[in-house]
């Protein structure tokens, strides 16, 4: 038999079956007797605890993996902390008697009910997240200290209903998890995240899943199809089997390039920015296979936190990546709130479109003292490497004037104190339209600039990166996208600035070619792509990717281009369109 979902991580997998059908329980409506109350609410703290600390013990254990993805858990942290769910839970309890886990579902429900109706993208996004903290807070509730999936003994193909990606976090070895089934989920789910960072193949949205899986059944899983096959026969299980030991060798004989230069087949050096969200060791580890730091989202620093970093934390984080790379550059970009992007220790006004609102610099200018701060840490971290520091959103040459006198008014404060800093590069990231079409005017007033494509895409598309309901119209290879980067290549190479891309596209094997042909030099992306990104470029001349390029500009729509790259391209390995 055959099922088909929606891959959400890639892989293949053959092995039998764990189901895993756990309901999320919903408790029964249950007043409790008069003096009841204060064992309810003793519960209901402890299990709060418990609850805090699995997610902790869950954060740091993923922040191994991916430290971006960890901070899911600091989040869904903050959520049992919020100060309403909490006057709310021991009000139920102690002023209508309602038993605990009633009053836990029904304020997340209460809750839920206003996040669910809401059309704003991010914050219905966030329902998913007091979702699991209920789940989480009731299974310790109902005293299920374990999922049963932590340990499991052998390799299994887990499926489910759905998983808490605090399920999936918990796991100890994650090389017991062959592959994961769900019948919900959803692509852009935590969850499917997670498993992604963790390498597991996952396939969501599987219909009636439940109905048909059991226990131990034999099943062959092609995630990158989406596709499961249940009780394969001999032949099935071959074909999986060799598919699967494919996939691996391809993962292998990517992991081989790491090592490499990245360099195309016609000898042309292409520069490897690394993106890093902490100097911990497990993103700083690939310094050593990176030309650069393309970027540093140092808004991750002020997240999942009840203060703001002070300037004493952040120099020391910040010598501590300059000091990693040497000589080599290090691009720190200045904080980028604001968007999907949220500080805990600094109440942001309720915006209706935040991506279009007080964002990263522009907060930044709103609140000097936040920005001075920043701005001392990174001059003084100066002295301890080659840093370039970088400008998010900015939309006009205002912008620029405006946070360089800002950075020449910090260094005159720092020289009065004598403080030693050392000369720095300023550059823009390249996101509003509105400074890709001056790019020409830009480039005269700062020393570098990195295309960042995620936010370009969404501002020039008018497509919000968040919401999946206008997936279809956020366009990497839309026609204006590509003119307007050929664009801003040609006006930093003349005018001898250096250009290069951080967004996703720049890692995007179907996209490398076109940015090569288009000019450019400097790809940036996060560690888990620096080998295959260096083993595309192996596979590419300059002259080819010029052909295509010019090809690719010839054409009129996003479908268009692509079908055209995905026939031309015979980069052979894990497209992503
Ligand atoms: C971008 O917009 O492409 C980018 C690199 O910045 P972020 O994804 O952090 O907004
Ligand atoms: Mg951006």
């Amino acid at each position: 038999m055959e099922l088909q979902g929606k891959g959400a991580a890639p892989g293949v997998a053959v092995g039998r079956v764990y189901v895993y059908n756990k309901k999320i329980s919903i408790p029964a409506e249950r007043f409790i007797s008069a003096g009841e109350e204060q064992s309810h609410l003793n519960r209901y703290l402890s299990v709060k605890e418990q609850a805090l600390e699995e997610l902790e013990k869950i954060k740091v254990s993923m922040s191994k993996v991916d430290p971006s993805k960890a901070e899911i858990f600091g989040a869904q942290k903050e959520i049992i902390e919020d100060i309403i769910i909490n006057e709310e839970i021991p009000a139920k309890i102690k002023n209508e008697r309602w038993a605990g886990d009633w009053a836990i579902y029904t304020v997340y429900e209460t809750v839920l009910s206003v996040l669910r109706k809401t059309a704003d993208s991010l914050i219905a996004e966030r329902s998913s997240d007091f979702e699991d903290v209920r789940a989480l807070l009731l299974r310790f509730w109902n005293n299920e200290t374990t999922t049963g999936l932590s340990d499991l003994a052998e390799p299994v193909i887990i499926a489910a209903e759905d998983l808490l990606p605090s399920d999936i976090g918990a796991i100890g070895d994650k090389k017991n998890i062959l592959a994961i089934l769900l019948e919900k989920g959803g692509i852009t789910s935590h969850t499917a995240i997670i498993a992604k960072s963790c390498g597991i193949p996952a396939v969501v949205c599987v219909s009636q899943l439940l109905e048909h899986v059991k226990n131990s059944q034999l099943a062959a899983v092609n995630a990158d199809e989406g596709k499961i096959i249940l009780d394969p026969d001999n032949a099935i299980v071959g074909d999986y089997n060799k598919k699967k030991e494919i996939f691996l060798n391809e993962k292998k004989e990517t992991a081989a390039f790491l090592k490499n230069d990245g360099c195309t087949a016609c000898g042309v050096k292409i520069d490897i920015g690394l993106n890093i969200s902490s100097a911990d060791a497990s993103e700083l580890g690939a310094s050593e296979y990176t030309d650069s730091v393309g970027v540093f989202r140092t808004e991750f620093i002020y997240m999942g936190r009840s203060t703001l970093p002070t300037e004493e934390e952040q120099f020391l984080i910040y010598k501590k990546t300059l000091e990693s790379y040497g000589d080599r550059p290090v691009v720190l970009r200045t904080l980028d709130i604001g968007g999907d992007k949220k500080l805990e220790s600094t109440e942001l006004p309720r915006e209706d479109n935040p991506f279009l609102g007080n964002r990263a610099l522009r907060f930044c200018f709103s609140r000097p003292d936040i920005f001075k701060t920043q701005i001392r840490a990174t001059l003084r971290a100066s002295v301890f490497g080659n840093l370039w520091l970088m400008l998010p959103m900015v939309g006009s040459l205002d912008d620029i004037r405006k946070a360089k006198e800002f950075i020449t008014l910090t260094k005159k404060e720092l020289k009065k104190e004598n403080k030693p800093f050392k000369e720095i590069k300023i550059g823009i990231m390249i996101e509003i339209p509105a400074i890709a079409y001056i790019a020409d005017l830009a480039a005269k007033e700062v020393d570098f600039a990195s295309i960042g494509s995620n936010d370009l895409i969404q501002y020039l598309c008018a497509a919000d990166r968040m919401n999946s309901a206008v997936e279809e119209y956020y366009q990497s290879f839309h026609p204006s996208m590509l003119r307007l980067i050929k664009e801003t290549i040609a006006a930093f190479d003349s005018a001898g600035k250096p250009i290069s891309i951080c967004g996703e596209m720049g890692s995007d094997p179907l996209a490398i070619p076109v940015l090569l042909g288009l000019g450019m030099r400097k790809l940036s992306m996060g560690s888990a792509s620096v080998a295959a990104v260096k083993r595309v470029l192996a596979g590419l001349t300059i002259v080819q990717c010029e052909e295509l390029a010019a090809g690719a500009l010839q054409l009129s729509t996003a479908d268009e281009i692509k079908e055209f790259l995905n026939n031309k391209c015979s980069t052979g390995h894990t497209p992503r369109h």
